[in-house]
């Protein structure tokens, strides 16, 4: 089935509002092994018409998000109403419900919201229980022989996923003949990049049926993302999980503060965390985890010598012996931090995130990372050297998957 995605809104061509309906209605579509061929952004006004003209030449579905609000701007209902050669009606039980939703909330309607009950002659209506604009559905008769479904749906995500969920996900899977035996599953590995995934699995992978594969690298991460029948996917996971049992840190998708935070809470054990370079990143991502206050006691930000001293006890002589980047830093890093949280592991990272600080012995990317438990310490050292956000967000990563490491163990 041939799916495009039409955004519409000058705030999503000026930069003010980032376009997330593109994102997430191509996951969703996904999930129900449906493809999306082509997403487009247009300004408010005409430009939806012309679009809609195209689109239908070319699709069996078209999905337009909003400009089905009640001002002057907001022309959707009215392009789709032309493109399709029919009258745009008043359809009383749309009317009426709007009505209901200012009535319930105590608010006077205005005359313009009355346009949003307007509907193409012969397509439905979907209810919108979350706002006044409903969206429409033209089945795809309405389009003579280039038989398109066209859905319109309203701007606000808190509209627009729900009437996606509700309306659009049935009538989709009724026209595209959707079997619930598509699914989509998301495997994701850490310390392993993605050419190792092409010499090792890539051909094997290729002879099971039915199956598509996709990987995506993140910074110190590989996704590989499965679609096909259940059998297939089973066949296809076992693989990869035999080719790297320790690098997969999930078969279902969940981030990898989520697993270390399930496994803590598993194993009863609690995390405090020594951040230089990474400026409380990994703190962050533990506590954007639910559940985060059982297990994680300390985040110290320690940025300046300094602070190494004063809140991790780290000696002056090791600072000025071996530099604040270094592997005898990074241990006595973690190592302050276990002493003074009491946590049962601790982890630090000191690094140059660059573009400024590098030096012959020590180029900008270079990061120290340490781990300390009662039982044990070390260190192990990375190179990320593709800019701060990419070394942040790595270096953390790398952190994240050594406590990992470490529990599993
Ligand atoms: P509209 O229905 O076109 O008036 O849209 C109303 C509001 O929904 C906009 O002001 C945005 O805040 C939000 N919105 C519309 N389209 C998108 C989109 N593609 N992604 C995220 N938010 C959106
Ligand atoms: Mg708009």
């Amino acid at each position: 089935m041939r799916i495009e995605i039409i955004n519409t809104g000058n705030e999503l061509l000026l930069g003010t509002t980032l376009n997330t309906h593109g994102a997430w209605l191509g996951g969703e579509l996904a999930t129900l092994g449906l493809r999306v061929q082509r997403q487009i952004t247009v300004p408010d006004g005409d430009a939806i018409t012309a679009e809609l003209r195209e689109a239908m030449e070319r699709s069996d579905a078209i999905i337009v998000t909003g400009g089905i609000g009640p001002t002057s701007d907001d022309i959707t209902r009215e392009a789709t109403a032309e493109v399709l050669g029919v009258e745009l009606i008043t359809d009383e039980a749309a009317l009426r419900s709007i009505e209901a939703f200012f009535a319930h909330r105590d608010r006077a309607m205005a005359e313009e919201n009355k346009k949003q009950a307007l509907n193409p002659v012969g397509a439905d209506i979907l209810p919108n229980q979350h706002g006044t604009a409903p969206g429409i559905y033209a089945p795809p008769r309405m389009s003579g022989d280039r038989l398109c479904a066209i859905f319109l749906l309203p701007g606000p995500p808190g509209e627009m996923k729900p009437m996606f969920n509700n309306e659009v996900v049935p009538r989709l899977k009724s026209l595209a003949d959707v079997t619930d035996d598509q699914q989509v599953r998301t495997l994701r590995f850490t310390g392993i990049g993605e050419s190792d995934f092409h010499n090792c699995l890539d051909d094997t992978l290729a002879q099971i049926e039915n199956l598509e594969v996709g990987y995506c690298a993140r910074p110190a991460e590989v996704d590989l993302r499965l679609i096909g029948p259940m059998d297939s996917i089973v066949q296809a996971a076992d693989i990869a999980l035999t080719a790297f049992p320790n690098e997969c840190f999930s078969h279902t998708g969940e981030s990898l503060e989520e697993v270390v935070v399930k496994q803590l809470m598993e194993k009863g054990k609690k995390l405090s965390l020594a951040e230089s370079c990474t400026g409380g990143l990994i703190a962050s991502r533990i506590t954007d985890v639910s559940g985060a206050s059982d297990v994680f006691t300390h985040g110290f930000v320690t940025y300046s010598n300094h602070a190494k001293q004063q809140l991790l006890g780290v000696n002056e002589v090791l600072l000025e012996t071996h530099g604040a980047v270094s592997k005898e830093v990074a241990l006595a890093m973690a190592e302050g931090a276990l002493a003074r949280s009491r946590a049962d592991i601790a982890v630090a990272v000191t690094g140059i995130a660059g573009p400024t600080g590098g030096s012959e012995s020590k180029p900008v990317g270079t990061v120290w990372i340490a781990l300390a438990t009662p039982r044990k310490r070390f260190a192990i050292k990375k190179f990320h050297p593709q800019g701060r956000e990419y070394f942040k967000q790595s270096t953390s990563q790398n952190a994240l998957d050594l406590v990992r490491r470490t529990l599993m163990e």
